[in-house]
């Protein structure tokens, strides 16, 4: 089933003769449960695109349209995973992820419980009242994760989440979202990564969009076979 439309989409930065276009007449379409790497070189428009997908920013021109309909304001079903975790760092590590259930409305007893389990689920028990700045990169990715799962949503958008962890944690990370996604255990689950690694598409995703720059649009679309097919 057809999940996100992205339609004619381009986006406008900057005004008078510093105007420029970052991202120019884009149009992408996701089913249900798919994995799809977006690589392109860097400025390209891989984060515009990703925040637009998600609702945290309104494109100059087009619309995205999510289950048919288009959405305003931020997509609930939708979650994003940055980079640099974007962790609120005055909240220790249960709090953040708290926080995501807050934000949708689930009352405190049961914010506590789901969290928890979250963490667990992701190896961090035992790090509840843990803040960012005590952990190493990777622990702070493996909250980033909790944090987005928290919403339980449909789609999961990854913004080069591995590139700033060191090799180990990122190999590890990978293998986790792997299986997560591979399990099936939420068949829905669409994800979609920004990835600059090929290697890294290739091995993980069922599908590779790729894009080029000035101004960013998308040159190839390209369907894998995954070497494990998903559940
Ligand atoms: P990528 O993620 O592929 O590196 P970005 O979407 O971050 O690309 O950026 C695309 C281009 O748009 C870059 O030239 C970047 O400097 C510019 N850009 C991104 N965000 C903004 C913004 N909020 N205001 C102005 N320019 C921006
Ligand atoms: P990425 O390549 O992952 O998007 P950047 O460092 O390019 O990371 O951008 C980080 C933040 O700065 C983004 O929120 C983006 O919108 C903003 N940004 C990037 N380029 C510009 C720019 N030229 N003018 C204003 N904001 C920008």
């Amino acid at each position: 089933k057809l999940l996100l439309e992205v339609k004619n989409v381009s986006q406008i930065y900057g005004s008078g003769t510093r105007k420029f276009t970052a991202i120019e007449n884009i149009n992408l379409t996701l089913q249900e449960g798919v994995f799809v790497s977006l690589l392109g070189p860097s400025g390209c428009g891989k984060s515009t695109l990703l925040r637009i997908i998600t609702g945290l920013q309104k494109p100059t021109e087009g619309q995205v349209l999510y289950r048919g309909m288009q959405l305003q304001g931020v997509n609930p079903h939708a979650s994003i995973v940055f980079q640099t975790f974007a962790l609120f760092p005055w909240l220790n590590v249960q709090e953040n992820v708290e926080l995501a259930l807050k934000v949708k409305g689930i009352p405190s007893e049961q914010r506590t419980k789901h969290s928890v389990e979250l963490l667990d689920r992701v190896g961090l028990d035992g790090f509840e009242n843990a803040f960012p700045r005590e952990l190493s990169g990777g622990m702070r990715q493996k909250v980033g994760f909790a944090r987005a799962m928290a919403v339980e949503p449909e789609l999961l958008c990854l913004d080069e989440p591995f590139s700033a962890l060191d090799v180990l944690s990122a190999e590890t990370l990978r293998g986790e979202l792997l299986e997560l996604w591979l399990s099936g255990s939420i068949p829905t689950l669409a994800i979609l990564m920004v990835s600059h690694n090929i290697e890294e598409a290739v091995l993980m995703s069922d599908r590779i969009v790729v894009m080029d720059k000035n101004p960013g649009r998308i040159i190839a679309d390209i369907k894998i076979d995954l070497a494990h097919p998903r559940a």
